[in-house]
């Protein structure tokens, strides 16, 4: 009502202004209708005039389906609203349908329930009648899941036209169909103009299955007409549901500003052509299967973009241009043609593929597309993957860090220098004619959705790195400082430490784009890690001078909680003369639930590099999991892993070993593993190095052992259960 008593006001001082004063009637006429259950819902619905509100009482409204139909005007809408926002639970077997035109639903959420029906919350009452010009602004969907993960449906489904969703705060969906769809199936909805902006959209775990989508707009049967739908200013976060965060089947839309923060999957222009992706912002923090965007069909302009960290692979890539099917039916895939990509920062990335999808069928490259003034930085050798003909794509003016972009056109700018700006994005401290705009503004995380419903704790904020200048003290002293999340970037440069690093939370250091630094330790170990940390390793080279102690050293001396492991673009060698401590050992007493090694290059190393025996501890072992993958291993005196536990018990979960995709040369112990639990040994270059003893569990998962290539080595082989010795698994 303060609304009231601030319009009454203002109509005094300005009392001369007549339009003001006809406001100031309507308004004082619009009435609240307070109800507190469904019958009053009803008996209130058909009374609704301009300017009023249908107020639920605050509480839980359980099994109810409602209908909420009304015509408002554009300067007088009709509200659906909560009595407080956040404290009106629709809950229980409901639904919401929305039909009409300038009505407004706001401060409800939809939580502890599921929908009866395929449409959650829908933009219309039944196939004739339907709501336009309707905002559905600051409501939750919470974990609204129908029971079984197979059944389908969706949260919103917008039909109609002229409809806006904003700063909703949409969560956890874990059954079958997108969060939200835009639909196209009625001449009502066709060239809707919806605008969907400043919606937090919350984690969405993997389904395993197709339909994890968080958006789709149409669908393949629809995707020639045009929608207009924008959407813009949204976050998406650890919307991992499926390969497509949002995708696109329908004509002329615009995706723009969002920020996709740790978002398996990409945003795909599936069906439909001229549509537009720009000014978006992807942070895939090196997270798996993190994507950027997938072009198929005709005219989808991809430009002004900010893609940093992504690791997602082939049809998931930061930027993925597929092959078509010649003269494609509508639920295939249409030809590359009249594509623009030009203008994007892609910092960091996995994965750029072209022609993606090339087979018999899926014949059609690119045509009349252009790839101009981007810039491309990765640490991927094989940066590009080129799958088909690409004469068709012109690429013009771009700028890359990487020998392999030679397939982009690229300039090439050896330790191209990037520098993060107050906007939080990298970019080039010199003047190039490329990449992505400087006044891109990253929608925050707290401008999306409401302030009411409290988002997911985020340990790790984006925040930008720490740049530690190239020597031991500036990174000890960069240490001392840092809280927990932080990412300390080394400079080039040789950092000497007369003393470990002690890590005991979560803390990143990696080398700066570009530059290679090298820690070497000179008294004991480099790094020390205790309980609670979870050290993330990238792009830094070790030098081992120590003949005895560990280059990382797991140092609890009792055990007071779990720490982790991540190294990624290693390089490790020994400088020490007879022998060298090993890489990684561990106290007896520290534990890791994992230790993730992808892109280490060990090479001169005179001992062990993972030193995990559990031997003597009495069953009690060292690291749940330790999975290496792309990895090289040469002039190793080994084993490069030594791992596994004592006795027959079977009360623990692991330890479970992996070594995939990897180069083992000249390595004298491979492995030596005991008490394992799972054991993974595929796809492996094995030369001129000895035999792989693994000793499993009486209960452990199936061992895989394929795909391996041993060249003058002895085939690995299981050499017993529980102690017996005996040779059973063959290559
Ligand atoms: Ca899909």
């Amino acid at each position: 009502m303060s609304d009231v008593k601030i319009k009454l006001a203002s109509s005094f001082v300005f009392i001369c202004c007549l339009a003001l004063q006809v406001l100031f009637v309507k308004d004082a006429l619009a009435k609240d209708y307070l109800v507190n259950n469904l019958q009053e819902y009803k008996d209130s619905l058909p009374k609704l005039k301009p300017g009023d509100h249908l107020v639920l009482a605050d509480g839980v409204w359980r099994d109810v389906k409602l209908v909420f139909e009304g015509k408002g005007t554009e300067e007088q809408p009709i509200y659906l609203r909560a009595e407080t926002s956040g404290q009106v639970q629709i809950s229980g077997v409901s639904n919401l349908r929305i039909a009409g035109e300038h009505l407004v639903v706001k401060g409800l959420v939809f939580k502890d329930g599921y929908s009866p029906t395929r449409e959650l919350i829908s933009f219309r009452k039944n196939k004739k009648h339907y709501a336009n010009h309707v905002r559905f602004t600051e409501n939750v969907v919470d974990a609204f899941n129908k029971p079984n993960r197979q059944d389908e449906d969706s949260w919103i489904v917008l039909h109609g036209k002229n409809n806006r969703v904003d700063h909703n705060h949409i969560v956890g969906k874990t059954n079958k169909g997108p969060s939200l769809i835009v639909r196209l199936n009625a001449k009502q909805s066709e060239e809707n103009h919806h605008l969907i902006d400043h919606n937090y959209f919350g984690h969405r775990p993997t389904l395993g299955g197709n339909g994890g989508e968080t958006m789709r707009i149409g669908v393949s049967q629809t995707s020639r007409i045009s929608s207009y739908t924008k959407i813009f200013r949204n976050y998406f976060e650890h919307c991992n549901g499926e390969v497509e965060i949002i995708s696109n089947k329908s004509e002329r839309n615009t995706i723009t500003e969002n920020v996709f923060y740790e978002s398996k999957g990409s945003v795909v222009f599936r069906h439909g052509g001229h549509n537009t992706v720009s000014r978006n912002i992807f942070f895939g923090n090196g997270v798996d299967d993190t994507g950027g965007v997938r072009v198929i069909n005709n005219d989808q302009k991809v430009f002004d973009n900010y893609f940093e960290g992504l690791k997602g692979q082939k049809f998931n890539a930061g930027l993925t241009i597929m092959n078509g099917v010649p003269n494609s039916p509508e639920n295939r895939y249409h030809q590359v043609d009249g594509g623009v990509i030009r203008n994007n920062s892609f910092y960091d990335i996995a994965h750029i593929g072209l022609g993606v999808g090339s087979d018999q069928e899926r014949s059609a490259p690119p045509i009349n597309t252009r790839f101009a003034n981007n810039i491309v930085t990765s640490k991927n050798p094989q940066l590009v993957g080129v799958f088909d003909d690409i004469s068709g794509i012109a690429f013009e003016d771009n700028v890359a860090d990487n020998k392999n972009a030679s397939t982009l056109k690229a300039k090439v700018v050896k330790n191209l220098k990037l520098k993060r700006a107050e906007n939080g994005l990298l970019y080039p401290t010199k003047k190039l004619n490329a990449g992505a705009p400087k006044d891109l503004k990253p929608l925050r995380r707290h401008e999306s959705g409401m302030s009411w419903y409290p988002k997911p704790k985020r340990s790790e904020p984006v925040r930008p790195a720490t740049a530690v200048n190239g020597n031991a003290s500036a990174l000890i002293r960069a240490l001392e400082l840092a809280s927990t999340g932080d990412i300390l970037e080394l400079s080039a440069g040789t950092y000497d430490l007369p003393s470990p690093l002690k890590v005991s939370d979560k803390l990143t250091i990696k080398a700066a784009v570009g530059d290679k630094p090298v820690i070497r330790a000179i008294n004991g170990p480099a790094i020390e890690l205790f309980a609670g940390a979870e050290l993330h390793l990238n792009g830094v080279r070790f030098e081992q001078a120590n003949p005895v102690l560990p280059v990382i050293f797991a140092a609890g001396y009792k055990y007071d909680g779990k720490y982790s492991l991540t190294l990624e673009n290693i390089e490790a060698s020994s400088i020490a003369k007879e022998s060298n401590g090993p890489f990684l050992s561990s106290s007896a007493t520290s534990f890791a639930d994992a230790i993730r090694v992808k892109g280490l290059n060990v090479e001169k190393w005179k001992g062990a590099v993972f030193d995990l025996s559990g031997q003597g501890l009495n069953g009690w072992y060292l690291a749940d999991r330790l999975h290496i993958s792309d990895s090289t291993f040469s002039q190793v005196s080994g084993p490069i892993v030594d791992f596994g536990r004592d006795g027959r018990d079977e009360s623990t979960f692991g330890p479970l070993f992996k070594l995939v995709d990897s180069k083992i040369e000249q390595v004298k112990n491979v492995a030596k593993l005991s008490g394992i639990d799972g054991f993974e040994f595929a796809d492996n270059n094995v030369i001129d190095s000895g035999q792989i003893d693994v000793q499993q569990r009486v209960l452990g998962y199936p061992f895989v052992m394929s795909g391996n290539i041993f060249e003058n080595t002895p085939k690995a082989g299981v050499i017993g259960r529980d102690g017996d010795t005996f040779n059973f698994v063959k290559e």
